[in-house]
């Protein structure tokens, strides 16, 4: 380097470097990808990382306003459509949507879902409630492969993710319904991949640990009202795994990124457990 500047050899090489890192991050270059529940929390994080990598990401949510101000947010190659997941017409309209307004669907990401604060005794578990939490959280995954493999099986080729949970692989969490939900969540992720393997799709979950999301501070605040938000937090974090390491809406979007791309191709019917190793070692006394 000669006053400040490289030699031409020299910067063609460390453009060229610089290039391939750019190229090799961009893990889903062209591809069109359909997050459910993205206008907030872990959904919201991995449409930002997929248009980070290359893809265009379909934000499908019920809330409307912040649906379309989180597309506005993530930039040209996000699109916002209004999709209520207990509604099958909805999925099936956005599925659509991804075909007229792309040509194709790469990835469907079921992930919205709701919590659900149980009772203390199944004595008084209230079935109108379990059936609400088992249409968002359960049907709405079941209905959302069923429109994804509509438009992949014909091309031979998809990837296929969904949101469980860690209270999906250890039970006695504090919350039954939910509990539940999200183990059916992995059982059909381990049922639809053995079907769907013959026609090139793989279908995988990943379980987060608690991150303190909309979703999860909703129900801590149901659990705990005497505590501000911030105490909320704390306790949400004091479960504390990995020396203290938070759970981030990005680790999951991590995981969605590997299980999404073709760095994933061999994987498939696996449940992604995201967790510092919680569910090794631990068991949660909220
Ligand atoms: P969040 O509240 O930030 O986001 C959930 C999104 O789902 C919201 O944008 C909401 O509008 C949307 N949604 C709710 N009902 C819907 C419906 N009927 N149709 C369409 N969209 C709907 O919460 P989050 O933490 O990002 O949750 C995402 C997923 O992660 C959920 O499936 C949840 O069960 C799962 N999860 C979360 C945690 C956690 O600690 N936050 C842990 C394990 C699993």
């Amino acid at each position: 380097r000669k006053n400040g500047s490289y030699s031409r050899p020299l910067f063609a090489e460390r453009f060229n470097r610089l290039l391939s890192t750019h190229q090799t991050e961009r893990k889903l270059q062209d591809k069109v990808a359909l997050i459910t529940g993205a206008a907030s929390g872990i959904g919201k994080a991995t449409a930002t990382k997929f248009i980070n990598n290359g893809a265009k990401v379909i934000i499908a949510d019920i809330q409307q306003q912040l649906g379309q101000e989180t597309a506005k947010e993530l930039g040209p190659n996000a699109t916002f459509i209004t999709c209520d997941v207990t509604k099958e017409s909805d999925i099936s309209n956005a599925v659509d949507f991804a075909i007229s307004e792309y040509k194709q669907l790469d990835i469907m990401y079921n992930n919205a879902g709701i919590p659900c604060k149980s009772p203390p005794s199944i004595v008084n578990l209230d079935l109108a409630l379990f059936d609400k939490v088992m249409a968002i959280n359960v049907r709405a995954v079941m209905a959302g492969i069923k429109h994804a493999a509509r438009v992949m099986i014909p091309r031979g080729t998809g990837s296929i993710l969904c949101t469980a949970s860690v209270t999906g692989v250890m039970g006695g969490m504090a919350q039954h319904t939910y509990s539940v939900s999200k183990f059916a969540v992995i059982g059909i992720v381990k049922s639809m991949a053995s079907e769907l393997c013959k026609h090139g799709i793989r279908v995988n979950c990943i379980s987060p640990f608690a991150i303190p999301t909309p979703f999860v501070m909703g129900e801590m605040n149901q659990i705990y009202p005497h505590l501000d938000s911030r105490r909320l937090v704390d306790v949400v974090h004091n479960v504390g795994v990995l020396n203290g390491a938070n759970c981030e809406p990005n680790d999951i979007a991590n995981a969605a990124l590997y299980l999404a791309s073709d760095d994933a191709r061999y994987v498939s019917g696996h449940n992604l457990v995201v967790d510092g190793g919680f569910t090794s070692f631990k068991s949660l006394e909220f």
